[in-house]
């Protein structure tokens, strides 16, 4: 225990002078390849409310080859403390999602997380299957039980992240707009590993690479309750050094420490365009929301198209296309919201549009212009980004 815990202190006082400067391999005491951390975020979470493109439309402003790496559902001292270890021997930065009821149980660990210099956000308090479907006093209670027992075991409320991940991504509108009400990030990712699944820590260390390199950054979701995460990180973190990616840690903005000044382009990753270019100029209010995963195929399409008739398009002939089952079907007919008329046919099981204009029985579509803020999986179109 003694080795890795001065190693840690080594860390700790070599990442406090160059708290957002480029890290090289030798500010890494005991290891000179070292993958190491090589910026800090600061981000505002009032700004940028919701993240993670598994299920919104924005994540974390990273340039091409960094990675944020996530934990979800610890402490649990059998991996977490060995987690820990393989992290600090690589001096990288963490961002840990904590159950409130495991923080009860092994506050000491809470605190050794944060002493290592990791950020800890919170994963609700029992960590409840159906997260989204929980009666609004129970979610809130979970929200608030998980904040206030990881503020305990660290003995200062002040040094919880004001970060959540909702337990199985199962969000819900309400959880969200809770979540915003109370100035709390809701984390989502840009990819998993699978493991929580019962796969080999090579089958870890398979998803966690290809699926980075499918999208080339994001934040990567893993767990530090399982031996195969345990298993697997020391050779994702070797592959990352090897394939030239760099660890980005993120910490939220304080009076003290002002937000990382950034563009708003740069939280809308490259393949949220999906495979339309933005096309000129808005039409009047309208937009367009899209597109699949491309490192989980066509099947893992999350968000909603929101595509103009044509040709002679008025607003009042736009309809929503809503991908289902790696195809789409057109869905609603917002004009016909607003004011009676012919509801559009539905045109169910087509194939997702690798192009456009798309033509779907007697009707073509042809895409607008902009990412449509939906903060959601699939089926959140009724509000479209109208502006
Ligand atoms: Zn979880």
């Amino acid at each position: 225990m003694r080795r890795p815990s001065l190693l840690l202190l080594g860390c700790l006082l070599a990442s406090a002078g160059l708290r957002s400067a480029q890290a090289s391999a030798a500010d890494c005491p005991g290891n000179p390849d070292a993958l190491g951390t090589s910026r800090t975020i600061v981000v505002d979470p009032t700004e940028h409310p919701r993240i993670g493109t598994m299920q919104y439309n924005e994540t974390l402003p990273l340039n091409d080859h960094e990675v944020v790496l996530t934990f979800d559902d610890g402490p649990l001292p059998a991996h977490t403390n060995p987690i820990l270890d393989i992290l600090a021997a690589q001096c990288v930065k963490a961002t840990f999602f904590m159950v409130g009821r495991m923080a009860q149980v092994y506050p000491q660990d809470v605190r050794r997380v944060y002493d290592a210099g990791h950020s800890i956000g919170t994963h609700s308090q029992n960590h409840p299957f159906r997260f989204g479907d929980l009666p609004p006093e129970r979610m809130t209670a979970e929200i608030e039980d998980a904040i206030t027992n990881v503020g305990n075991a660290l003995g200062d409320p002040t040094k919880v992240s004001p970060f959540f991940r909702i337990p199985g991504l199962r969000r819900a509108n309400a959880v969200e707009t809770y979540l915003g009400s109370r100035g709390i990030m809701t984390w989502s990712a840009d990819f998993p590993a699978d493991d929580w699944r019962h796969i080999t820590s090579a089958q870890v260390v398979h998803y966690a690479l290809s699926r980075l390199e499918a999208k080339g950054k994001g934040i990567l979701l893993l767990h530090d309750i399982q031996a195969r995460t345990q298993a697997a990180l020391p050779v994702i973190l070797r592959e990352l050094k090897a394939r030239g990616y760099r660890i980005v840690h993120v910490v939220a903005a304080t009076p003290a420490q002002p937000k990382t000044v950034t563009d708003p382009a740069q939280w809308i990753p490259h393949w949220m365009h999906g495979a339309v270019a933005r096309a000129k100029g808005p039409a009047p209010g309208f937009t367009f929301g899209a597109v699949e995963n491309p490192a989980r195929g066509p099947r893992s399409v999350r968000s909603v198209w929101l595509a103009q008739r044509a040709p002679r398009a008025r607003a009042s002939t736009i309809a929503v296309l809503m991908p289902a089952k790696g195809r789409f079907q057109i869905n609603r007919d917002i004009g016909a919201m607003r004011r009676p008329g012919p509801t559009p046919k539905t045109a169910a099981h087509r194939p997702l549009p690798g192009s456009w204009p798309v033509t779907a029985g007697d009707m073509t579509f042809r895409p607008l212009t902009g990412p449509v803020k939906t903060g959601s999986r699939t089926d959140q179109p009724a509000t479209p980004s109208v502006r």
